[in-house]
């Protein structure tokens, strides 16, 4: 594994691989961009096949996370952390010593909950750090996610069908967990109609019963007809399988990488696909955890979370007039605001 290598590639300042006999604990934690404030990102649990999976997957969220942060105007950088364990390695002891890894940061990086990791498990890590996501204000990120989801397809509804209306229009759902539901009664009060799926059966029945929606197989997601198609469960769901079988003018989701490469962006683009980039549109998450850590009201904080409204209507707006596709356009833009904040630092110490 070519460590260095990898690390250029995602452009990363720091990276830290820690190890604890004791619980077990194997984690990395990566420092992407700390230009616009201290590094934040969550802690995600997966058993990982082989060190370098988590090392390109522990890289490329974090450098998700600085682009997230940055084109949604907040004034924190991007990181990320991952736990090489399987779910039942999950211990008090195992969090714990992923707390004491946060704190040797003191404060240039700070985790909460991702894939594997509950509110629960912040708690824990807690004992040992401070600099763990608040949970007890506005409690579960997801209904805010869930609603820049709704905010963003509005943007991608008003360019295409000339309305931001959802009312109406059919949006097929990939996942019905923590987003996937909320997203579908958010759209069920809008007055759109729902397609869905999800592995769990269960959750499939719920929404099903809950919210008139249609379930189909999680095979037939792709090829359902509908308007807006919306990826609730995985990354790299957008690839050279499903893009030929998408019926949607529109694809807006919560998960994050939705692309499997760059390329399936374009092929969106010359599909004449309109594409919510994954990080722009699922931000909603991110936002209410900063509003909340900088004292801000409820309703300061729906109003910054529905600013994706606009920001997916610049970003397809650009797109449009530039000829290139929105994927592009989101990174330009989030990589712009990091380089004008560098120079205007160092603009400052030559003076
Ligand atoms: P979750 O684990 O609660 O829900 C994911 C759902 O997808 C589960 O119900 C699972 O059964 C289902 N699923 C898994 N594989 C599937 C498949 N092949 N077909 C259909 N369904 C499948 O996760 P979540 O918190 O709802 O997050 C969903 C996505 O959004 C993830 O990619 C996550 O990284 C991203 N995201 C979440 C938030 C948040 O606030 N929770 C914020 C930003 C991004």
């Amino acid at each position: 594994m070519k460590v260095f290598e990898s690390i250029e590639t995602y452009g990363c300042e720091e990276v830290a691989f820690f190890s604890d006999g004791v619980s077990g604990l194997k984690s990395i934690i990566a420092i992407h961009d700390t230009t616009l404030g201290p590094a934040w990102g969550g802690t995600r649990l997966w058993d990982y096949q082989s060190e370098e999976e988590a090392l390109t997957d522990v890289l490329r969220l974090a450098r998700g996370m600085t682009r997230k942060a940055s084109i949604s105007e907040l004034d924190v950088g991007g990181g990320k952390a991952v736990i090489m364990a399987r779910p039942e390695q999950k211990t008090p002891a195992l969090l714990r010593a992923h707390g004491r890894c946060v704190e040797s940061f003191k404060g240039r990086f700070m985790t909460g909950e991702d894939v594997g990791i509950g509110v629960e498990d912040v708690e824990i890590m807690r004992e040992e750090t401070e600099h763990v996501a608040e949970t007890k204000g506005f409690g579960d990120p997801s209904p805010f996610t869930a609603h820049g989801v709704v905010s963003g397809m509005r943007a991608c509804a008003k360019d295409v069908y000339g309305s931001a209306s959802l009312s109406g229009l059919k949006v097929a759902i990939q996942g019905l967990g923590h987003v996937g539901y909320n997203l579908a009664k958010e759209l069920h009060q809008e007055g759109a109609q729902l397609i869905v799926t999800d592995i769990r059966d269960e959750l499939t029945e719920l929404v099903s019963r809950d919210f008139g929606a249609r379930a189909v197989a999680p095979e037939e997601i792709y090829s359902a007809a509908c308007d807006i198609f919306a990826p609730c469960a995985l990354g790299a769901i957008i690839n050279d399988e499903t893009v030929p079988q998408l019926t949607c003018a529109i694809v807006a989701g919560a998960a994050n990488n939705q692309l499997e490469d760059s390329r399936h962006g374009m092929l969106l683009y010359e599909r004449g696909i309109r594409y919510a980039p994954d990080y722009v549109i699922n931000a909603g998450g991110l936002i209410v955890i900063y509003m909340e850590s900088r004292g801000h009201n409820l309703g300061e904080t729906m109003e910054a979370i529905e600013g994706i409204e606009d920001r997916i209507g610049r970003i397809i707006a650009i797109s449009k007039e530039h000829g290139r596709p929105t994927y592009e356009i989101a990174h330009q833009l989030a990589d712009e605001r990091i380089l004008k904040k560098r120079k205007e630092r160092e603009a400052g110490r030559a003076s």
